[in-house]
Order: C-alpha cells, then structure tokens, then sequence
C-alpha cells in the first residue's frame, strides 16, 4: 500500500463517522480476527464501527473478544442495508472480490462509502479506492497489524486487538507451519504475545473445543477417506445425511482435509461436503509443494484461493461432483505423480 493511500485514508478517518467491516462469507479465524482486530482499533478511536459477516460463523470462534457485537446480514438483512448505506469507509477484508460477500455484493457495490481492501489471495479485484494486496502475507491478519504499523498505531494496540489478529494469522497459518509463515510472522506475533495475547489459551480455545459430534463427524469423515495412489491423492466425502445425523454445526469440518493432505506421500487432498438445501455441494482443496489447487479450483470448481489451500463449489450431486474430480485429475498426473 503507497504512502498516498496511507495519507488519503488517515484523512477520511479523521472525517468519517460511520464505518463498516466486511469479511467473505463463511468467515474463518482469519475473516473474524482481522475484522474484529481493525473493530476494536476503530472503536477506540472514537468511530461508530459495525462488523457484518454476510453469514454464521463457526462456534470455535464464538469467545473471541467483540464478535457478540457482529451483524449478521442475512439475519438482519434490513438494518445492516441501512448501516452500508450509511457508511462513510467499508473495509472489506480477507477477500479479492465483492461476489465472495454472496447476498451481500449487491448492496456494498451500490454504497457510497470510500472503500478499503485489505487482503491477501491472489488476482484482487479493483473495486476499492485503496486496495491492500498481497498474496505473500501469511494472513489477512499480519497484514491488518502492518496496517497499523503504517498508520502509526502499533503502540495502540490492546490485549482484545491481539488477541483477535493472533487467532486469525493462527489459523491461515496452521499454527504457523504453512509455508506463508515467515520470520516477520513469528515477529509480528512474538509483538502481539507482548501486547497481550494469551498464546496457549488461544489455542486451546480454537482446537481443543470439539463437541462430541464433531469429534464423531471427524470419524466418518476418516472412515470415507480414499485414496489415489498412483496420483497421489486423497480425498474425503461428507452427504447431508451423514451432517444432520451427527448434529453438523457450522465450523465443524473445519480442518478436516488436513487428515487427508496428512498421509505420507499424498500431495493433493480434497474434501468434498453436501449443502442440500443451497444445492451445491462445498469444496476445499489442499496441496503440498507446488500443485496449485487455485489454478485447479479456478479451472474446474468456480472457486480459487490460493497455492496450497484453496475452494470451490459444484452444482452436481454429491457423487457427480465426485466423478467429475476423478475423471478430471488424470489431467494433471505429471505435476501429480512425480
Ligand atoms: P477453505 O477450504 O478453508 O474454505 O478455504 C481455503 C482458501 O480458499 C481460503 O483462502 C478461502 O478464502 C478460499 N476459498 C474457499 N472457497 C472459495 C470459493 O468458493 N471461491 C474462491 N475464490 N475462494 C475460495
Ligand atoms: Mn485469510
């Protein structure tokens, strides 16, 4: 982000009385941490601030500091119309195009406000007046905290602040083992430990929560792992049926795929997961090494993100969509198969 926007942004603050935090539909840690870590900054500097999520997001996120404070436009859908309208700056962060809002794109497009992006996927949309991009970020949450750093305001971080932009750069980076994590992400988070974020609480709160059901959704999710050895691929189906069966929450299967991309040898891991009553069936994707799962999602499922963990959707059944990967995936067996 160039000085210039810096300067031209500082100078909105200093005007704007309405602000608006955006992040995708079906927030993550990194959605919800980043948006909650620039809420609390702005609230403290006096503004009326409103987060809205266009939807739920997981129970493993519900203790975080100010989400009891989010919107939820889809269940609010009136209100939060009149809240975008009114806004004089939207963030949105931790996503490169207005459609990743759903219900929500049309209604942002439409609003006034000066527009802030602040993200980290690859090929961002130029719908903003000031655009934030950068794909080697590990999350959107390291990038809010250089966010402050430029605007001059690490000094003003509190415990909330960390705590929230801690738990989104843990969960991008799979507690920091993803390749996205640099030194300057252990840097930035051995600051957020200083300024108050509780690093062994916070991941007790985010990974050892599981509900019963959960932990048994995760044995039948195991149980209908299988396996391509010749691609070295591996891949994971949950229907409805087995969902509703063990009570499916939101943020559930969060994490899932990583059994997959876990076995010895895999490089590409996939779990595919039916949504009967959006009649899509969700995907994600995982790699290792250098197997762009964007460029697959992109290519194949409408969806993208980014090298090694990316997602997409599929109209067709569940085992349509199924067949459809397998029929696909010979395609690629030479970046799969060495
Ligand atoms: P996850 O598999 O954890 O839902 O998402 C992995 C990454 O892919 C995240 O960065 C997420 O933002 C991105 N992603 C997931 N689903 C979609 C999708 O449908 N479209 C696009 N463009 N990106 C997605
Ligand atoms: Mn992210």
């Amino acid at each position: 982000m160039i000085e210039q926007s810096i300067l031209e942004i500082t100078s909105a603050l200093s005007r704007a009385n309405n602000i608006v935090i955006v992040p995708h539909k079906g927030p993550d840690g990194d959605a919800i941490g980043s948006c909650l870590g620039l809420y609390h900054f702005l609230k403290e500097k006096g503004h009326t601030v409103n987060v809205i999520a266009p939807n739920d997001y997981p129970d493993f996120l519900k203790w975080l500091p100010g989400q009891e404070d989010i919107l939820i436009y889809e269940k609010d859908v009136e209100n939060c119309k009149e809240l975008i309208n009114s806004a004089d700056i939207i963030f949105t962060l931790d996503f490169n195009s207005l459609s990743r809002t759903g219900d929500m794109e049309q209604p942002i497009a439409d609003a006034e406000a000066i527009f802030v992006m602040i993200d980290h996927h690859l090929e961002p949309s130029d719908y903003a007046h000031h655009t934030y991009s950068d794909s080697t970020m590990s999350s959107t949450c390291q990038m809010v905290y250089q966010f402050l750093k430029k605007l001059r305001a690490v000094k003003h971080i509190t415990p909330q602040i960390a705590t929230c932009l801690y738990t989104g750069i843990m969960t991008d980076t799979g507690s920091f083992r993803f390749r996205s994590t640099t030194s300057e992400t252990h840097k930035v988070i051995a600051d957020l430990i200083d300024k108050g974020a509780d690093n062994s609480l916070i991941h007790e709160k985010v990974y050892d929560t599981y509900s019963q059901n959960r932990m048994r959704l995760l044995g039948v999710a195991l149980r209908n792992l299988e396996v391509n050895e010749t691609l070295r691929t591996a891949y994971i189906t949950l229907s409805q049926e087995e969902l509703d069966k063990n009570n499916f929450r939101k943020g559930d299967t969060e994490g899932f795929v990583n059994y997959a991309l876990a076995l010895g040898g895999i490089k590409f891991a996939a779990i595919f997961i039916e949504h009967k009553t959006d009649g899509i069936v969700k995907i994600s994707f995982r790699s290792k090494g250098s197997f762009s799962v964007n460029e697959f999602a992109r290519a194949h499922f409408e969806g993208g993100g980014h090298m090694n963990a990316a997602g997409g959707k599929s109209d067709l059944s569940l085992e349509n969509t199924v067949i459809k990967f397998n029929s696909i995936l010979p395609e690629y067996s030479e970046q799969l198969s060495i």
